[in-house]
C-alpha cells in the first residue's frame, strides 16, 4: 500500500488491459487506488484487425492507438516497459528496466502462437501476433513481387503463399490475401496466375465446429477469389522455403509461409510459476489465480470454465473485454467488502470477415448472416470496442466506419 491507498498494477494492455484500467479509473477516484499500467509498446493495438495489417489492406497505424490517447496518464501511472516475470511470493514485477510491486495484480499480457514442436515452424514461418510481425509479412509479401518482377527467370514458388490452419485467423487472413493479392499483381504487372495461396488445414473441414452452412459459405467465397484448400492434411515440417504436409509428406514449395495454427498463454505466466492447464492458468469463477487472491488472469492467459458446456471459453477479445468489467468489479469488492462477481461469458455471436465487403457469422440468438450484412455487423462491433474504449472520438478516428 502507499500511505494506505492500495497498489493495483496491470500487465499489458491489450483488450484486458486496457478495459481494466479504463474500468479501474471510473470505479476508484483518484486517492482510493494507485494504478499502474505496464505495456512494452506505447501504443495499443487492435489485435483483432492483424489480419489486415499482415495482408497490407490496411495501414499499420489504423491498427494502432497510443495509450495516451484514451488512459488519462495523469490518474495511471503508464510503465513504458517489458515483463520478465511476476515473483508471487514477493508480490513484484520484474521488468526490463527495473521492478515494481503490487497489491492486486492484473496480469492481461495476451497470446504467443502455439507451434505444437512442429520442425521447423519456429525458425521459417510468419505469424500474425502483434504490429511488428504482421507488419513484417506484408513487407515480405511484397518484397517477393518485387523480387520476382526483377529476375530473369523467377522460381514460380516465390509467389506461393502457404497458409497454416483454417481457423478463423487464417480465413480472416486469406479473405485479406484475396484482396490485397490482385492489388500487388496489378502494381507489378504479374499475372495473378502466377500467384498461389494454399491452405493446408489437419481436419476435415476449415472452422471445425463452427456452423456448416456458414463454412461452406466462407469456404466457396474464398475459393471463388482464387484459395486452394488442403484439407485433412497435417503440416508436418516447416523448412526456409517449403512445407512438408499430410502422410504422404508432399513438399510444397513457397516464398511465404504463415502459420495460424493456434495460441497459447504468454509464456511468462508457466515461466513465473502459474501452474498451466493446456497452456493457460485456469482461473476460478471469479477470475483469481489458484492460491492468489491478489493476482487476476484475464484474456488469453486464461483457462476460464464455462460450467454451462463443461468446456472452457475460447480465447477471444469478446471475451477478454468482458472479463475486465468483472475484474475491476472484483478488486473494489476485496478492497471494501461485498461479494465477488462471477464471470458469465454474454454471447453477442461470431462474425468473421472475408476481405473486401465479405463476412459471415452468427449473431445474438444464432441469426445467421452473410454478405455485406455480416460485413456491417463485424464493422459496428470493431466500432463498438472502439467506442466503449475512448468514446465518439476514437470511432470517428480509428473506426471502420470514419467519413475519411
Ligand atoms: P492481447 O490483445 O494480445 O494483448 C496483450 C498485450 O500485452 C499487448 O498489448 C502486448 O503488447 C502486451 N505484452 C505482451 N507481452 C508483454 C510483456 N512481456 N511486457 C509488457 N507487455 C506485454 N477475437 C474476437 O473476439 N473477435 C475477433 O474478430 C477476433 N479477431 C482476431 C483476429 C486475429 C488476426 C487474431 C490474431 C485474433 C483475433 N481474435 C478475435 C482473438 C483476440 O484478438 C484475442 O483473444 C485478444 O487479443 C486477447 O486479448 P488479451 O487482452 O488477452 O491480449
Ligand atoms: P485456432 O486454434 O482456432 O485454429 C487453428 C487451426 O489450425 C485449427 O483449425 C487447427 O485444426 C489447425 N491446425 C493446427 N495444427 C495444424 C497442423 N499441424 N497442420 C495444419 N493445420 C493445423 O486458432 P486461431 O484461428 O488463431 O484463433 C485463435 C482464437 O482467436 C480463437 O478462439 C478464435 O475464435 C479467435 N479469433 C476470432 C476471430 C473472430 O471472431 N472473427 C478471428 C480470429 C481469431
Amino acid at each position: 500500500m502507499i500511505g494506505n491507498r492500495p497498489k493495483i498494477v496491470v500487465l499489458g494492455a491489450g483488450y484486458a488491459g486496457m478495459m481494466t484500467t479504463k474500468r479501474l479509473t471510473q470505479q476508484f477516484a483518484p486517492e482510493e487506488a494507485d494504478i499502474t499500467l505496464v505495456n512494452k509498446h506505447n501504443y495499443h493495438y487492435q489485435t483483432t484487425w492483424l489480419h489486415e495489417v499482415a495482408a497490407g489492406t490496411i495501414d499499420v497505424n489504423r491498427s494502432r492507438i497510443m495509450i495516451s490517447d484514451v488512459i488519462n496518464t495523469r490518474r495511471v501511472n503508464f510503465v513504458h516497459d517489458t515483463v520478465v516475470k511476476i515473483n508471487k511470493e514477493a508480490k513484484t514485477v520484474q521488468l526490463e528496466n527495473g521492478e515494481i510491486s503490487y497489491d492486486y495484480l492484473v496480469i492481461g499480457l495476451g497470446f504467443e502462437k502455439a507451434t505444437f514442436g512442429i520442425p521447423g515452424m519456429e525458425e521459417h514461418a510468419f505469424s500474425i501476433q502483434s504490429v511488428d510481425t504482421s507488419r513484417m509479412i506484408r513487407d515480405h509479401i511484397e518484397y517477393q513481387f518485387a523480387r520476382y518482377r526483377n529476375q530473369k527467370n523467377p522460381d514460380p514458388s516465390m509467389l506461393t503463399i502457404v497458409v497454416g490452419g483454417a481457423g478463423f485467423t487464417g480465413i480472416e487472413f486469406l479473405g485479406e490475401l484475396a484482396e490485397r493479392i490482385p492489388l500487388l499483381c496489378k502494381k507489378y504487372d504479374i499475372p495473378r496466375q502466377d500467384v498461389k495461396i494454399i491452405d493446408v488445414e489437419a481436419m476435415p473441414t476449415i472452422l471445425p465446429g463452427f456452423d456448416e452452412e456458414l463454412l461452406s459459405y466462407a469456404k466457396e467465397s474464398l475459393e471463388y477469389r482464387g484459395i486452394e484448400f488442403k484439407l485433412g492434411t497435417m503440416i508436418k515440417e516447416v523448412k526456409a522455403d517449403s512445407v512438408v504436409v499430410g502422410e504422404d509428406e508432399e513438399e510444397i514449395k513457397a516464398g511465404t509461409i504463415v502459420w495460424t495454427g493456434g495460441v497459447q498463454a504468454n509464456r511468462i505466466v508457466g515461466e513465473s510459476g502459474f501452474e498451466l492447464t493446456k497452456g493457460k492458468v485456469n482461473v476460478d469463477a471469479t477470475l483469481l489465480a489458484p492460491g492468489h487472491d491478489e493476482v487476476f488472469i484475464l484474456g488469453d492467459c486464461a483457462w476460464v470454465m464455462n460450467n454451462e458446456t463443461g468446456k472452457p471459453y475460447p480465447p477471444t477479445a469478446q471475451i477478454a473485454i468482458q472479463e475486465a468489467d468483472v475484474c475491476a468489479h472484483n478488486i473494489k469488492t476485496m478492497i471494501y467488502g461485498g461479494t465477488l462477481q462471477e464471470f458469465k461469458f454474454d454471447d453477442k455471436g461470431t462474425v468473421a470477415s472475408l476481405g473486401g465487403s465479405d463476412a459471415m457469422g452468427t449473431v445474438f440468438d444464432g441469426n445467421k448472416l452473410y454478405g455485406m450484412q455480416a460485413k456491417v455487423m463485424k464493422n459496428v462491433i470493431d466500432d463498438r470496442y472502439l467506442f466503449l474504449l475512448g468514446g465518439p472520438m476514437l470511432v470517428l478516428k480509428k473506426g471502420k466506419f470514419r467519413p475519411f
